[in-house]
């Protein structure tokens, strides 16, 4: 797993996290044309004066903003916002307590909300759609349903895995959007925010170093101010030059484009025990010894977005862009 560019949040992250979340339209920088769109819903609802707005989903990498996005829409439609996730609703029970605490016109927040298992998933459909609950009580023939009204609610889910999401719990969503990677000028403006909340001074030069570096992800450009600014607080005079954000993420080991030493481990094992592909997934993910998850959900995105891998339909393969990244030239592919 790569430790500093990992759109994962740890724990240390979630304090950052809070600290730095745009709380309103005007702090949540990029994504033009799905907050244009995401106003749009809000305003009209508003303005049929529904007490909520259609049920949202948001989907796309970890650190790219959906959670702030729920956040922000909560607020926008002047609601109380309560937040869980998939893997913790585990019984019938833990979401028919979650949807009858909740008041008239809330939002509820499920974060993974691919990971909902399929029982609970079931109660969610009539909750979603006519809010109700058939609750069952009892076992065998004795049992019996029992109907429950829940508040009327917004349902706002996120996801990074939109294939793992079933598709009736998909279709009873009323809009569904994609986040995707930022540009480097939307994250120079979000790093820039961000310095401004953590009241440390940056140059324009270092802004774009820090940038370049950020895999696209808000979260990582967060993360990798934060150890910056500890080494211009340690090593300089508190402000974040250009040759300290250089020389830290040199130190830290991130590459000019943000790639760690386990993004050029699977490249360059792709190249050397696989000839450059075509290789499949479970074939990485053994000769790299990482989980085939962690490289479909955490590496392979951006060297994807990057261009360096591609997925054909025999398997991954690595295009010429990386060997060049990599400084190692098609005629050495084959002698490796
Ligand atoms: P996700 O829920 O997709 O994992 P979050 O909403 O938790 O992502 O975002 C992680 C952090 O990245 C936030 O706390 C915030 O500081 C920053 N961030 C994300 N998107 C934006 C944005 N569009 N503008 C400014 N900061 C952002």
């Amino acid at each position: 797993m790569p430790k500093l560019t990992s759109p994962l949040p740890t724990e240390e992250d979630k304090a950052l996290d809070s600290t730095l979340r745009p709380k309103a339209w005007s702090d949540f920088i990029g994504q033009e044309r799905l907050k244009r769109n995401l106003k749009i819903i809000i305003e009209a609802a508003k303005k049929r004066r529904e007490p909520c707005c259609e049920h949202l989903l948001f989907y796309g990498g970890s650190g790219l903003g959906k959670t702030s996005l729920a956040y922000i829409v909560a607020k926008e439609i002047d609601s109380n916002i309560r937040a869980t996730s998939g893997p913790a609703i585990e019984k019938a029970g833990d979401l028919a307590a979650i949807l009858t605490n909740l008041n008239e016109g809330e939002v509820l927040f499920i974060d993974e909300c691919h990971r909902i298992n399929k029982i609970c998933e079931e109660y969610l459909y009539p909750a979603m759609e006519d809010f109700k609950l058939n609750l069952i009580l009892g076992k065998g023939p004795m049992a019996r349903t029992m109907e429950l009204k829940v508040p009327r609610f917004t349902l706002i889910g996120a996801t990074t895995r939109l294939a793992l999401l079933s598709s009736p719990l998909r279709s009873r969503f009323g809009a569904i959007f994609q986040l995707n990677f930022y540009k480097i000028g939307d994250i120079e403006k979000i790093i820039q925010r961000s310095a401004k909340i953590l009241k440390v001074e940056i140059e324009p030069e270092a802004l774009e170093i820090i940038a370049r570096r950020s895999r696209f992800t808000p979260r990582v450009a967060n993360r990798l101010l934060k150890r910056v600014r500890d080494f211009a607080q340690v090593e300089g005079k508190g402000v974040i030059t250009k040759e300290i954000a250089k020389s830290s993420l040199e130190f830290l080991e991130i590459d000019e484009i943000g790639l760690e030493p386990g993004d050029r481990r699977i490249l360059e094992t792709i190249i050397k025990k696989f000839n450059g592909g075509p290789v499949g997934l479970q074939a990485i993910a053994a000769a790299v010894s990482e989980e085939k998850d962690t490289i479909l959900d955490i590496y392979e995105p951006y060297l994807m977005q990057l261009g360096f891998i591609e997925r054909t339909p025999r398997g991954r393969v690595v295009s010429n862009l990386a060997y060049k990244h990599l400084k190692i030239s098609g005629s050495q592919k084959r002698l490796i």
